[in-house]
């Protein structure tokens, strides 16, 4: 085979080195693709694939990109989950014996973008690293535009890793995920997380994992001797995640990344766990529909000013607080913006004039911020003094600790202030940045510069007086430098001191002697002025990197009082209110509202709800009511309610007391998982699985139908045990909210400790029901699901025939009401039948001995009605019986009957 071209020959050498990314190739202005690259390029980018001589008998394929625009088709390839490895030249061209040297100086991968035009601004972009033994597992991830890196591990729970493990990666969103072998070789879970998550997960090198290596990358990156104060303590897997993270960057980024500083350890324990479903149930901060933020609860709490906060109050609703000192103090800061309006607009204009510090702090670490960035920088910092002082007045305790920590930079801005121009160029190598009297010797240069420019402006009238060519022009061009042009006409003045350096069609071009020395003076000059305003402003960027600490940590509590304003704001302006937090206990609300919903709607009002929830006899609500009534709506409501009180937010409701929850769980509508190999009820019932192995006594458990994708018997069964296992306090006890269209489960309460019965209300006009929307005490005993189905547009004949069939059903089922009576206990049928609203609701002493009388009967009866009210065939032959018409029937009719029942009684 012939031989490759040297340049080839050298593509070949670094192509083999990176044979996981597509290298893009630097040659003069274009980055060039070549060989399988060229081809999956050209296709993926729809660009044009060309070929080029490469020694061999054909062609190397081939497709490039301008250098200039080349960003945004890096971004397309990275989003569609290719690395792209850059190659540029890495020595002076002019100094290159041979061919000039070219190396890999950085390979951008999805979770190590730091594109700002590609990135969303209130998302954080991380790139997430795991290592998982059969002991434990670590979970690192970090967002390299702004420099954030967290940590965690899960050890004491193996058997449920793996469910903890996709949890955690919902609330983090990771866009690239690296592993070690072990976790690498579980072929179902990362497939399962591949797919869910859509993403591919990298195997990384296991020696990277290591944990003394990663120990030592870790002291590296964060320049510590110890890492004693960085909560990582005893915490090997999460040790050797982060370590194994920060090689990955070292050898992906090929610089130092000085933003990355230090790492926030915690535990998943720390936070209110949310799981995967509930995650998106509660639509947190995206709808389940079409994965929009319009609907979602960050949509609504969404008042931010800046990037940094957008991004901050995302991270608050993912991770509900639990300690109650904490949450009460984010209540405070909201409180006192809240009463003090003028406050909390100063804020907010103050904070207008904010750019994204972090992620410019990011570009300064990087090398690739330019000078634009720092006025940016210096406008941002310029307001800190007076929003500082706006929070230190002492009639705001709850903003003053803020207000110390924050650093108000006056350096970092009086350094910017002093030496940048205030509209400087993009580029930063052309000069135009820095002012003349911040550095003297460009002072000297600027000044030369202009002295000649100004013997150039004079040149022209001397030259006409002396020579007398009234037409002389001075002019310039980058291949001759200046020159003097006279027309044709003019020649035979021209004086001998003028040397001929251009013929154009109708003129001459001439230099002197002086005019070239004048003009080496000049662009010499230019040369070093631009050269030497480089290096002030990489001096100038290198001064404001080492304050990068500093800096990050005041972004950081501007970031905070942002989420505390838009709270704020957002708490003004829909009238919400303070919760009152207390440990655990009752959730009290009155007055409430879905946050979302009452956003929604257009013409109607909200109609607000009570709930009332203990750890006693109010745990488990059974909600009936009519489908469209509000039932769904009004769970949810209670879930965000408590869920927004514990990231400090205020709440939507007239007043709230809420016990601390550890854990909020939804089982909420039906979905199939049939990539994953799951059927929609197989999804329904690992999803209670889940809360039934996880749920606790301070648990929030929702659960919107469960059991309706089996048969009704299977179904109803299935709900009625799980009803009876959550309210058991020695099992789960967690307040619980359960709608449902099976309103057996009404005949619970008084017969299961701690369930109540709800019904939404409705009411019957002629054909139509109007729904009133209002939450009371007793159970529903019918489903308009038919009124429901001709509301929605379902043809008139097929909702006469549903009503047909309907009545006939209703003739044949059951009696069941007959079979319930018998275990029924009066005073529970008296509850149900009043009308009364949950706060009005309070039990007495004298009904409690009742009830604790009753319990055996109540649970013997109970089960007796379990086996009877499934005994449908029997039912059947009874109904045949009781329905023979004794005074008409013929003896041949009375015998086929008789068959008949014979037959029946047989299959019971
Ligand atoms: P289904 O049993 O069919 O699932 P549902 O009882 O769960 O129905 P929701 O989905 O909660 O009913 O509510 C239906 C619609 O009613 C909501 O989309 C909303 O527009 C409206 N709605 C619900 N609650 C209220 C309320 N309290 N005030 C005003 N409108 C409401």
């Amino acid at each position: 085979m012939a031989k490759l071209t040297p340049m080839m020959q050298q593509y070949m050498d670094i192509k083999n080195k990176n044979k996981d990314s597509i290298l893009f190739f630097r040659l003069g202005d274009f980055y060039e693709m070549f060989f399988d690259d060229a081809l999956l390029a050209s296709r993926e980018l729809e660009i044009a694939l060309t070929g080029r001589e490469c020694g061999q008998e054909e062609k190397a394929p081939m497709c490039g990109v301008p250098y200039h625009s080349a960003d945004s088709y890096i971004s397309k390839l990275v989003k569609k989950g290719y690395n792209v490895a850059i190659c540029e030249q890495v020595e002076d061209p002019s100094q290159a014996k041979g061919i000039v040297k070219r190396d890999v100086v950085r390979i951008i991968t999805p979770g190590t973008i730091t594109d700002v035009k590609v990135l969303d601004e209130k998302d954080n972009n991380y790139l997430c690293c795991v290592y998982m033994n059969e002991n434990g597992c670590g979970i690192s991830y970090v967002d390299i535009s702004t420099g954030d890196l967290f940590t965690t591990d899960l050890i004491d729970n193996m058997s449920s890793a793996s469910n903890l493990l996709i949890d955690e990666l919902a609330k983090i969103g990771p866009t690239e995920i690296i592993a070690n072998e072990f976790f690498y070789k579980k072929k179902d879970l990362v497939n399962e997380i591949e797919k869910r998550f859509n993403i591919v997960i990298k195997k990384y090198e296991d020696w990277a994992f290591d944990t003394e290596f990663a120990r030592d990358k870790i002291k590296n990156q964060l320049s510590v001797i110890s890492l004693d104060g960085f909560g990582l303590k005893n915490r090997n897997f999460a040790v050797s995640s982060t370590g194994a993270l920060i090689e990955y960057l070292n050898e992906t980024q090929k610089t130092t990344l000085d933003h990355i500083n230090n790492i926030s350890t915690y535990r998943i324990s720390n936070f209110m766990v949310i799981d995967i479903n509930t995650r998106r149930n509660l639509e947190l901060t995206e709808t389940m529909r079409d994965k929009s933020k319009r609907g979602s609860l960050l949509w609504v709490l969404d008042k931010t000013s800046t990037a940094m906060g957008g991004r901050l109050l995302k991270k608050w609703i993912q991770e509900p607080l639990l300690k109650l000192q904490t949450i009460t103090n984010r209540l405070e800061s909201v409180e006192t913006l809240v009463n003090n309006i003028f406050l909390m607009d100063e804020i907010k204009e103050l904070l207008k004039k904010v750019y994204d510090i972090e992620r410019l702090m990011g570009r300064i670490a990087y090398g690739n911020c330019n000078a634009r960035d720092l006025i940016a920088l210096k406008g941002s910092i310029s307001i800190i003094p007076e929003l500082k002082a706006l929070l230190s007045d002492p009639d705001y305790p709850s903003l003053n600790k803020l207000a110390n920590e924050m650093d108000t930079l006056e350096d970092v801005h009086d350094l910017i202030e002093d030496s940048i121009l205030e509209d400087p160029p993009l580029a930063v190598k052309e000069g135009g940045i820095i002012k003349t009297d911040y550095n003297e010797d460009l002072k000297a240069l600027r000044e030369g510069a202009t002295k000649g420019k100004e013997w150039l402006s004079n040149l022209q009238s001397t030259e006409r007086k002396r020579t007398g060519i009234k037409s002389l022009k001075v002019g310039f061009n980058k291949v001759f430098g200046y020159y003097l042009e006279v027309t044709k006409s003019n020649m035979s003045l021209v004086p001998d001191d003028y040397i001929r350096k251009q013929t154009l069609a109708n003129s001459e071009r001439y230099i002197t002697p002086e005019l070239k020395e004048m003009e080496s003076k000049i662009l010499g000059s230019e040369e070093k002025m631009t050269a030497l305003e480089y290096s002030i402003f990489l001096e100038i960027r290198n001064k404001i990197k080492s304050e990068i600490k500093r800096i990050q940590k005041t972004s950081k509590i501007i970031s905070t009082i942002d989420v505390l304003n838009s709270l704020a704001e957002v708490a003004y302006k829909n009238n919400y209110i303070k919760p009152t937090m207390k440990e655990e206990g009752t959730i009290d609300i009155i007055g409430g509202r879905h946050p979302v919903v009452e956003k929604m709607l257009n013409d109607e009002l909200f109609v607000p709800n009570d709930t009332h929830l203990d750890d006693n006899k109010n745990r488990i609500s059974i909600i009936t009511g009519p489908n469209m009534a509000g039932k769904s709506t009004y769970m949810r409501q209670v879930a965000l309610i408590t869920l927004m009180s514990q990231i400090g937010s205020f709440v939507p409701a007239e007043e709230a007391n809420i016990g601390i929850v550890d854990k909020i769980f939804t089982r909420v509508g039906a979905s199939d998982n049939l990539a994953h190999g799951q059927s929609t009820f197989m999804v329904e019932m690992s999803e209670v699985a889940n809360i039934l192995n996880n749920g606790t006594k301070n648990s929030l458990i929702i659960l919107d139908e469960i059991g309706r994708g089996t048969s009704t018997y299977d179904g109803l069964s299935i709900a009625w045990s799980v009803v009876e296992y959550i309210s058991e306090k020695s099992k789960i006890g967690a307040k619980t909210l359960f709608a449902t269209h099976y309103h057996e489960l009404t005949e619970l309460e008084g017969k299961i400790d701690g369930v109540i019965n709800y019904k939404i209300h409705v009411q019957e006009k002629g054909k139509d029901i109007i729904f009133l929307r209002k939450i009371k005490r007793g159970g529903a005993d019918k489903s308009y699901g038919i009124e429901v189905a001709r509301l929605a547009g379902v043809p008139n004949p097929v909702i006469d025939r549903a009503k047909e069939i309907l009545a006939e059903l209703e003739k044949r089922d059951i009696n069941k009401s007959e079979i319930l009576q018998e275990c029924s206990i009066t005073k529970e049928d008296e509850l149900n039948s009043k009308v009364i609203t949950p706060n009005a609701y309070k039990p007495d002493q004298n009904e409690e001995i009742k009830e604790i009388d009753n319990s055996e009967k109540i649970e013997e009866k109970s089960s007796e009605f379990q086996l009877d009210m499934f005994n449908v065939k029997e039912k059947q032959v009874l109904d045949k019986l009781k329905n023979i018409d004794m005074m008409n029937v013929t003896p041949l009719d009375a015998i086929n009957i008789l068959y008949e029942l014979v037959n029946k009684s047989r299959d019971i």
